[in-house]
Order: structure tokens, then C-alpha cells, then sequence
């Protein structure tokens, strides 16, 4: 059993923190909503009163929280986490953030002799509540030799992505394959339609042949092939359309400064900008198909 820290109790963090306290651990957590933080205690968590009480007094320190500004506020300053952490203290960054903001926090924190791990997820609010995610995880091997346990009672698959900010490169990458892999099949879908050719058919032929992809076969965006598909239930999330312009803008800020040629996962974001312009933006990201059909 460890004593752990947890910061940003929303959609994900708040069903973590759950999954850490069935698992047997003492989990004490802040989040600026007191509503949140009063359903972590009523699932027998504790209150903490900051981020750096919580740090100064855990073994495991963790954030899931909505961007980089959130993360750099909370762990950078004179009352931030890195400078009040215990000696012992784990820290372990599970939002998706910019890889430079990442790496810029944890080179902070070993400066000052503390691990730090950047380990953003997959799998939405449905893998965060049935401890079902997927961790890509950025730092040290012996720092992740001391996370995988923890981060085994909230997640099924923990991969170790490599030193500091990689976990946040798989991220983006990944989600940049997912945007444009959910555009393109919308795409065909919408092409088909024209076509005269059949949603179901296409489906069977395309799920069986080259265009395979998780976008077409689990995620399907049109309503019928995928029953568990967010387009049967009126695209109502899963995973928003804002959160998935989110990753690409990360993807493409990335992109540009390493100088990696990116032009469909330019594309993609510009495609998802106007769809969350539009009004979209807490739709499912597998709606993106009504604004290609116009
Ligand atoms: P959310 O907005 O529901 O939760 C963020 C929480 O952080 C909120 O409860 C907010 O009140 C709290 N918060 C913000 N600033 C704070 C501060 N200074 N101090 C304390 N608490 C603060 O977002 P979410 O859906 O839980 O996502 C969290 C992270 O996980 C994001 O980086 C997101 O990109 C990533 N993510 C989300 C999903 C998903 O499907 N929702 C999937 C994978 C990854």
C-alpha cells in the first residue's frame, strides 16, 4: 500500500483515484471543483489542502490535468510541487501535454534529485472507470520500475516509451493516426453513400481487406456495422471532437518544431478545427463524418 498524492479529479482523474483506492492505496486528492473532491472522499479517499502538502507527504504524486499550463502552475514555483516534494517523492504527470513542456517540468525535478514520469493515457472515461488503460510512459527505467505496479491498478497495458516526454510523443502520434484514420474512413463512407454503395457492405468489404483500421472496425462512425459505436448513440462521447483537435494541435506544435513534415495530420487538425467551430466541440470526434457529408 502507498501513500499517494493525486491532483484533477475530472472525467479521468476522479475514476483513477477510485481505481487506486480499491487496489488498497491511501489516496488523498485536490481539485479546484469541491464537488469532485467530495466524491473522492465519499469513495474513502482524503482532502488534501495543496498540491504541495500532498507531495511533501506522498510516496506517489500524481496529476491528471487538462494542458501543460495547469501542469507547469501546479509542479513549477516556490510553492509548487517540485520544490516541496518529499526526497522520496514519485512524480507522475498523467495529462496529455506538449512533449517540451514534459520535458522542461521533469529535467526541474531531477535537478532537484526527484523521479518524474510523464505518462499519458488511452482508453477515455469507459477505460479510466473499468481500469482498462493504456499508459505510455517517459522517464528513467528505475523510475518506471517504481510506477508500473501503481499504475497497473488503474490501467491493463503500462508500456515504457523510452526517457523523459516520450510518453507524450506516442501519445500525439498515435492520436494523430486517429484523426486521420476517423476522417478518412468518414470520408469513404460519405464517398459510398454517393456511390449507391451500401454503409453495411462497404463495411464488410473494407474490415476484411487493405482499409482496415480501428476507425472503421471498432469505432465505426456510421450507425449499424459497430453496435458499441458512439454513431449509434447520436455520436455522444467517448472521445470528444475537442479533445481530439487537441492532440492534433499538440501533434502539429510538435511537428513544427522538430521540423517533421506532418501534412495530413495538418489537414486532419484544420478538418477538426471547423467541426469544433461548428458548434461540436463535445461531440464524439467520430461526428466529424456529418461535417464531411456537408
Ligand atoms: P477534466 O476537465 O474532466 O478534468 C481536469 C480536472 O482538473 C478538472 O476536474 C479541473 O477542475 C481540474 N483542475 C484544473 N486545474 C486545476 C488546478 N490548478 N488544480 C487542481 N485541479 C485542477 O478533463 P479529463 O477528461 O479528466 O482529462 C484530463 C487529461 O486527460 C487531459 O489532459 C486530457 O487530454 C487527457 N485525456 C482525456 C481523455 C478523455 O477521454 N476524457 C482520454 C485520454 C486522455
Amino acid at each position: 500500500m502507498a501513500r499517494i498524492g493525486f491532483v484533477g479529479l475530472g472525467n479521468m482523474g476522479l475514476p483513477m483515484a477510485q481505481n487506486l483506492i480499491k487496489a488498497g492505496h491511501q489516496v488523498a486528492g485536490l481539485d479546484i471543483n469541491a464537488a469532485a473532491v467530495e466524491r473522492l472522499k465519499a469513495a474513502g479517499g482524503a482532502a488534501g489542502e495543496s498540491a504541495a502538502a500532498l507531495a511533501s507527504g506522498a510516496e506517489i504524486f500524481i496529476t491528471m490535468l487538462p494542458s501543460g499550463k495547469e501542469v507547469r502552475e501546479i509542479y513549477l514555483g516556490a510553492s509548487g510541487v517540485v520544490e516541496n516534494a518529499n526526497a522520496d517523492a514519485l512524480l507522475i504527470d498523467c495529462s496529455t501535454i506538449d512533449v517540451e513542456t514534459a520535458r522542461a517540468v521533469a529535467a526541474q525535478a531531477e535537478k532537484k534529485g526527484l523521479m518524474m514520469l510523464d505518462a499519458p493515457v488511452s482508453g477515455g472515461v469507459a477505460g479510466a472507470q473499468a481500469a482498462t488503460l493504456t499508459f505510455m510512459v517517459g522517464g528513467s527505467t528505475q523510475a518506471f520500475a517504481r510506477a508500473e505496479p501503481i499504475l497497473k491498478a488503474m490501467g491493463k497495458t503500462v508500456v515504457h516509451a523510452g526517457g523523459s516526454g516520450n510518453g507524450q510523443a506516442a501519445k500525439i502520434c498515435n492520436n494523430m493516426i486517429l484523426g486521420i484514420s476517423m476522417i478518412a474512413v468518414a470520408e469513404a463512407f460519405v464517398l459510398a453513400e454517393k456511390l449507391g454503395l451500401d454503409h453495411q457492405k462497404l463495411f464488410d468489404i473494407a474490415s476484411k481487406s487493405s482499409g482496415q483500421c480501428w476507425s472503421l472496425t471498432s469505432y465505426c462512425p456510421v450507425p449499424g456495422p459497430v453496435p458499441t459505436s458512439p454513431a449509434n448513440r447520436d455520436y455522444q462521447p467517448g472521445f470528444t471532437a475537442a479533445m481530439m483537435l487537441k492532440d492534433l494541435m499538440l501533434s502539429q506544435n510538435a511537428a513544427q518544431a522538430v521540423g517533421a513534415r506532418t501534412e495530413l495530420g495538418a489537414a486532419a487538425a484544420a478538418i477538426y478545427s471547423r467541426y469544433v467551430a461548428g458548434g461540436e466541440a463535445g461531440r464524439d470526434f467520430s461526428g466529424i463524418i456529418r461535417f464531411v457529408r456537408g
